[in-house]
C-alpha cells in the first residue's frame, strides 16, 4: 500500500524530514528541499491569484532545469495538471498538444517564448505566463541559473524566479489532490503517430516513485540520482525526480544530455543513481575522455524505455564496471511495468539473443495474448498486455483511443513478446515494426542486437524495405564508432555469419548520426521513409 495518497504529500514527507538536504543541482547551483518549497510556494501563489486552479492545466516548456522542478510542484499545490513539453518541438508539434490540453498558463524558457510559444499562446487561450532564462550549456555562468536574467522577459509575461522569491505576499494555495487526480498529462513521444496525452494520475506517480525505493537498494540517505532522460518524458519524470523524493535524496541535472558534460557532472557530483535511454549509455561509451573514474561513484545504473542490446551491457560493464540493469515501459505505466532487481542480473534469451527486460514492478501482471486477446502459455510470443498500479486510466480527449488501448484497466501495449519458465520478461519487438520478407517474420530487434555485437558499431536501426520479389527485405542503418571505418558489405556478411538467410540484412547503409527522438529513442519510422542522398547530410535529430 503506498503511504502517500500524492506527490505533494511525498514531497512534503521529504522536505520535513530532510529541508536542508540538497534537492537539486545544477552544475554551480544547488537548492535545498526547504528553499524550493519556498520558492514553489512563491510560483504557486502568484499562478492561483491568477485563476489556476484544481484540474485546470500548467504547460511548462523547459529543458532540464531548476525551475521544471520548482514549477511542476507549483501547479500541483494550485491542484492543476502539468503538461510538460518537449522543447524542441516547434508550432507544428505544439498546436496540436496544446489543441488537445487546453492549457490556462504556461512556464517557458526566454528563448522558447520568444521563438515559438508567443505566437501559440493566445489562440490556445493562455492567459498567464512565467518565463524563465536558461543557463547556456557552455558558459556555466551560473549567475544566470538563479540570479536575475540578463535577458528581460517580454512585458507580458512575469519572470518565474522573481515571482518565486517575491510569492509571500499572497496566500499559498494548498492542493491535496486524490490518487485518481490526474498529476501529468505526458503526450507519447508520437514514434507511432499523433501523439496522445496519457492522464498519470498522483497514484500513478506515487506508486512508481515509491517503487523505485523498493527496487533499489534505496536508503534515503541523500544520495544523488543523475538525470539522463529528460524530466519531460515520463522516465524523467519518476524514475528521476519522483525517485529522488522517495530516496529523500537529490536530482543531479544538466540542461540536456550531452556526453562530455554527463561526464563531468558525474565527477563533480558523484551521484549513486543514473536512469537513461540505452542511447545514452552507447553515447557515453562513445566518448573519448570517458573512464572508470567518471561512474566511480554509482551503486546503481538503470536504462529504460527503449531497446537495450545486450552487447551494450557487456562493453560497458567491462569499460566501466557497472552492469546496466534493464526496465521496460510507457508513457501509459507512469514509466516502469517491468524491470531487473538491483540484486540480479537478467537473463538472455538463448535463441534470440535478446536480453529480458526483467520482471513485473509490485502488484502489476503482465499477459502475453494472442489477437483475440486469449492468454498464450509460456515460452510463446504475443502482445504485451499490462495491468495494475502503474497502468493509467485514460487517454485525454480520446474515448476511441482508449476503447482500444486500455481496455478494463488493460492496456495494450503494442508490444510484442514472451515470458521464460522463470517468469523473466522479453519484449521482442514493437508489433507494427514486423517485417515480412517472403512471408517470414523478421523482427528488427533481433537483426540490430546482432549488429550491436560488431566492434565497429555504434548504433543500428533496422527496417523493411520494399522489395520485387519478397515484398519487403531487410535492411540496416548503422553508425560507426569515432576511431573505425568499414565497409557496408562487411555487415551484411558479418549478420549472414550469424543468422538464418531471411533474416540478414541485404543492404547496410552507414549513416554520421541515426534520427532519434529528444529522449534518444532511435527513429526507425524516419528510416523507412529515408532515400539516400549522396550529396545530403546525415538526418537530423529531431
Ligand atoms: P509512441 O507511443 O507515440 O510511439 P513512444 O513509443 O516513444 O511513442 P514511450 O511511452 O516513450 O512512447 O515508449 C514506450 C515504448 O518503448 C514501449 O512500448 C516499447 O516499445 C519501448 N521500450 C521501452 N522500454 C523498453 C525496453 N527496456 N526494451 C525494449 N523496448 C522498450
Amino acid at each position: 500500500e503506498p503511504r502517500f495518497g500524492n506527490m505533494l504529500q511525498l514531497f512534503a514527507d521529504t522536505c520535513g524530514q530532510h529541508p536542508d538536504r540538497v534537492a537539486v543541482t545544477y552544475f554551480d547551483a544547488q537548492l535545498t528541499y526547504r528553499e524550493l518549497d519556498e520558492l514553489s510556494d512563491g510560483v504557486a501563489a502568484h499562478l492561483a491569484e491568477r485563476g489556476l486552479a484544481g484540474g485546470d492545466r500548467l504547460a511548462v516548456y523547459l529543458q532540464n532545469i531548476p525551475q521544471f522542478v520548482i514549477a511542476l510542484l507549483a501547479g500541483w499545490k494550485c491542484g492543476a495538471i502539468v503538461v510538460p513539453l518537449n522543447p524542441m518541438y516547434r508550432s507544428h508539434e505544439l498546436t496540436r498538444i496544446l489543441g488537445d490540453a487546453q492549457p490556462v498558463a504556461a512556464v517557458s524558457s526566454e528563448q522558447g517564448w520568444h521563438d515559438v510559444l508567443a505566437e501559440l499562446a493566445g489562440p490556445a487561450g493562455i492567459s498567464t505566463v512565467l518565463t524563465t532564462s536558461e543557463l547556456d550549456l557552455q558558459t556555466r555562468d551560473d549567475e544566470r541559473v538563479l540570479g536575475s536574467s540578463s535577458r528581460r522577459p517580454a512585458p507580458e509575461c512575469a519572470d518565474l524566479l522573481d515571482v518565486a522569491r517575491a510569492g509571500a505576499g499572497s496566500p499559498v494555495p494548498r492542493a491535496d489532490p486524490d490518487a485518481d487526480d490526474i498529476a501529468l498529462l505526458v503526450y507519447t513521444s508520437g514514434t507511432s503517430g499523433v501523439p496522445k496525452g496519457a492522464t498519470n494520475t498522483h497514484g500513478n506517480l506515487v506508486f512508481n516513485s515509491e517503487g523505485f525505493r523498493a527496487r533499489t537498494r534505496g536508503e534515503q540517505d541523500g544520495s544523488g540520482v543523475f538525470a539522463l532522460a529528460p524530466l519531460f518524458h515520463i522516465t524523467g519524470m519518476v524514475c528521476q525526480f519522483g525517485a529522488a523524493l522517495a530516496l529523500g535524496g537529490r536530482l543531479d541535472l544538466v540542461h540536456r544530455f550531452e556526453p562530455g558534460v554527463v561526464l563531468d557532472a558525474l565527477a563533480e557530483h558523484r551521484p549513486a543513481y543514473m536512469i537513461g535511454p540505452a542511447t545514452a549509455y552507447m553515447a557515453l561509451m562513445n566518448h573519448p575522455k570517458a573512464d572508470r573514474e567518471h561512474f566511480a561513484s554509482l551503486d546503481l545504473v538503470y536504462s529504460g524505455g527503449a531497446p537495450l542490446p545486450s552487447a551494450v551491457v557487456e562493453s560497458f560493464r567491462e569499460r566501466f564496471g557497472h552492469y546496466v540493469h534493464n526496465g521496460y515501459g510507457l508513457t501509459e505505466t507512469s514509466a516502469t511495468a517491468t524491470s531487473v532487481p538491483a540484486h540480479l542480473e537478467a537473463p538472455v534469451d538463448e535463441d534470440s539473443g535478446t536480453l529480458s527486460v526483467g520482471i513485473p514492478t509490485f502488484n502489476t501482471v503482465v499477459r502475453i495474448v494472442d489477437d483475440v486477446g486469449e492468454d498464450l502459455p509460456q515460452g510463446e510470443v504475443g502482445e504485451i498486455v499490462i495491468e495494475g498500479p502503474p497502468v493509467v486510466p485514460a487517454y485525454w480527449n480520446k474515448p476511441e483511443e482508449t476503447a482500444a488501448g486500455i481496455r478494463d484497466g488493460r492496456l495494450h501495449t503494442g508490444d510484442v513478446g514472451f515470458m521464460d519458465a522463470q517468469g523473466w520478461f522479453y519484449v521482442v519487438d514493437r508489433k507494427k515494426d514486423m517485417i515480412n520478407a517472403s512471408g517470414f517474420k523478421v523482427w528488427p530487434r533481433e537483426v540490430e542486437d546482432v549488429l550491436y555485437t560488431h566492434p565497429a558499431v555504434r548504433e543500428v536501426a533496422v527496417v523493411g524495405v520494399p522489395d520485387q520479389y519478397r515484398g519487403e527485405t531487410v535492411k540496416a542503418y548503422v553508425s560507426l564508432r569515432g576511431e573505425h571505418s568499414a565497409e557496408p558489405e562487411e555487415f551484411v556478411d558479418f549478420c549472414k555469419q550469424r543468422m538464418a538467410a531471411y533474416k540478414y540484412p541485404r543492404t547496410v547503409e552507414v549513416l554520421g548520426e541515426l534520427p532519434k527522438t529528444a529522449t534518444g529513442k532511435i527513429l526507425r519510422r524516419e528510416l523507412r521513409g529515408y532515400r539516400p542522398d549522396p550529396a545530403a547530410a546525415a538526418p537530423q535529430h529531431e
